[in-house]
């Protein structure tokens, strides 16, 4: 087995000087792509009104191209794929032919719990509006599919009456937060990021200032020391730490993300305290708006903007020209010795237990939502968070409902003792609703996971090996930075084209068995079929089981 070598920073180098290059504190508003002319030329967040008086009133065939394959975005909506259509086709065809007259429809929570109330809104969504779908992303949203337009004013009156929101849940714009799923009450919680993740909420989310940026913006917001939220690869991450004199703040991390250029975002060295971090969180984003490339939309995210200027020429811009003051040097995290996915059974603080359970690949749905909502009521737990690798955990279990919870979720499908593979499994939309995706996802895993919990029921692993699927060369499910990470593509075999992937081995983010995060490096020259995907994970598994030292890790 060769591996490729590791990515160099040419990928990730910005667009070419000399030019202009779409930065507006540099070379001026002038549009230099279709995406730039229609934002330039209708507000995004303004296409919410003529959803609710005109669309959702004449329907489908009333939707101009522009409001539909782009504003729409801006208020959680893409349209889906049409099904039946092969992954071999997907680069060929027209959006229209594509796309199908429903919508994907993705709702943020941005870190928030939920309380029964909520969870049964989102259930009854899915199951009037949805034909009973509904995913946890691993961004911490619901995603459902099958939506009408003709739906989206009642199914936003419903979000609204419980403090849910589509808003810049995609498009260019703040997407949805990740926050701490333990927040406020965890017994080893550095700071509570709830009072944070709020502020800047209630400031800056559905500002129309923020709403025409390069491209998108993800936030991550933790206290946890199991720095649960994945910090290393969103555009702006805070993270808890103590400060030495200062006590509990922020430490600030920029410029991550995956994609086909990853890169991991950096510390930018300073301490932020939690009064100042709404504050410099919106620097951050505004630094991004004015001095993002827009010229190109791959080079349009933050982490091409970092890769040119290095850390310390940000710190200046944020500290000179956004904030107007410096900001005291920090200290940075602590490698985890826990993992982030709180998946199990755990004290909090009062005395009280949280329990993160396990869906298949993320897949709840109406039915799952609704039963979970009754036995949470019935066990007394008050509230539910979603966490960044497509799971929940139940908060605020008594003592005494901890027993009746566990055993409740397993007949839902939701257990809180997965099997490793299960536990560590994630995959993207894929080709069942994704217009971009080249093969299948969610079935493909859950059938892998399947047979490999058999396959390998002799083998004790000390941790899970994280497997993540994505449908095409875009990363929603974050391949690089799984152990076994796998990219979808047509591959060729005995002549014919079937669905395949290609595989990276051995990235992994901070505490995941090693010390900081990195990327997983492509193994050349191999594709594995579909169908032969469970035999070459068994392999592989069994020979590093085999090989492996004493505290080895898979990366
Ligand atoms: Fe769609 Fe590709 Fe993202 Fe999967 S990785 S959801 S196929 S864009």
């Amino acid at each position: 087995m060769t591996l490729a070598p590791a990515r160099t920073e040419r990928a990730l180098r910005g667009p070419r000087e000399g030019r202009s290059n779409g930065q507006w504190a540099v070379d001026g508003h002038e549009p230099l792509n279709g995406n730039e002319v229609f934002k330039a030329e209708g507000p995004p967040l303004e296409v919410r009104e003529r959803i609710e008086t005109i669309y959702a009133k004449e329907g489908f065939d009333a939707i101009p191209s522009e409001d539909l394959r782009g504003r729409f975005r801006w208020w959680g909506l893409y349209t889906q794929r049409k099904p039946g259509i092969d992954g071999g086709r997907t680069a060929s065809l027209e959006p229209e032919e594509l796309e199908d007259k429903y919508f994907m429809l993705r709702v943020r929570t941005d870190g928030q719990a939920l309380d029964t109330r909520a969870l049964r809104v989102l259930g009854d969504i899915s199951s009037e509006f949805a034909r009973g779908s509904a995913d946890i992303s691993d961004r911490q949203n619901i995603q459902y599919h099958w939506i009408r337009i003709e739906d989206v004013p009642e199914i936003w009156r419903r979000l609204e009456s419980v403090g849910l929101e589509t808003t810049t849940a995609c498009g260019d714009s703040p997407r949805g937060f990740l926050g701490s799923p333990v927040a406020g009450i965890a017994a080893d919680e550095i700071i509570d990021p709830t009072p944070v993740i709020l502020e800047i909420k209630r400031r800056f989310i559905g500002d129309p200032d923020l709403a025409n940026l390069p491209r998108k913006f993800k936030t991550a917001v933790t206290g946890h020391p199991s720095l649960d939220v994945v910090h290393e690869i969103n555009d702006i991450s805070l993270v808890g730490v103590v400060h030495p004199d200062l006590g509990p703040g922020y430490d600030l991390w920029v410029g991550g993300g995956l994609s086909t250029a990853p890169r991991l975002a950096e510390r930018i060295g300073v301490f932020v305290s939690e009064d100042e971090a709404a504050e410099v969180w919106h620097s951050v984003i505004k630094i991004f708006r004015d001095y993002g490339y827009r010229r190109l939309r791959n080079k349009a995210r933050l982490k091409f903007l970092l890769a040119d200027w290095g850390v310390e020429r940000f710190r200046q811009v944020l500290e000179d020209e956004y904030l107007g003051h410096g900001l005291p040097d920090g200290p940075a995290p602590e490698v985890p010795a826990v993992p982030g996915d709180h998946v199990g059974v755990h004290a909090q603080k009062d005395g009280r237990f949280y329990v993160g359970a396990a869906p298949t690949v993320g897949r709840v749905g109406g039915s799952t939502l609704a039963g979970l909502a009754d036995l949470m009521d019935r066990v007394g737990a008050g509230r539910v968070r979603f966490t960044a690798f497509q799971k929940l955990v139940i908060l605020d279990v008594p003592a005494d409902g901890v027993d009746d919870l566990v055993a409740g979720l397993q007949g839902l499908g939701l257990t809180a003792t997965p099997s490793p593979f299960r536990r560590a499994t994630m995959a993207c939309t894929g080709i069942e609703f994704c217009k971009l995706a080249i093969v299948d996802t969610k079935d493909t895993a859950t059938e892998v996971i399947r047979d490999l919990e058999q396959r390998l029921a002799d083998v004790q692993l000390d941790r899970p090996i994280a497997l993540n699927l994505n449908g095409c060369p875009n990363s929603c499910a974050r391949i690089q930075t799984a152990d076994i990470g796998l990219k979808g593509q047509v591959i060729t075999v005995d002549g014919e084209q079937v669905a395949g992937y290609q595989v990276h081995l051995g990235g992994g983010l901070a505490g995941e068995g090693r010390e900081e995060a990195g990327l997983g490096r492509t193994v050349r020259g191999l594709k594995v079929p579909a169908t032969e995907l469970a035999d070459y994970v068994e392999r592989l598994t069994r020979r590093f089981v085999a090989a492996r030292e004493p505290d080895e890790s898979f990366a």
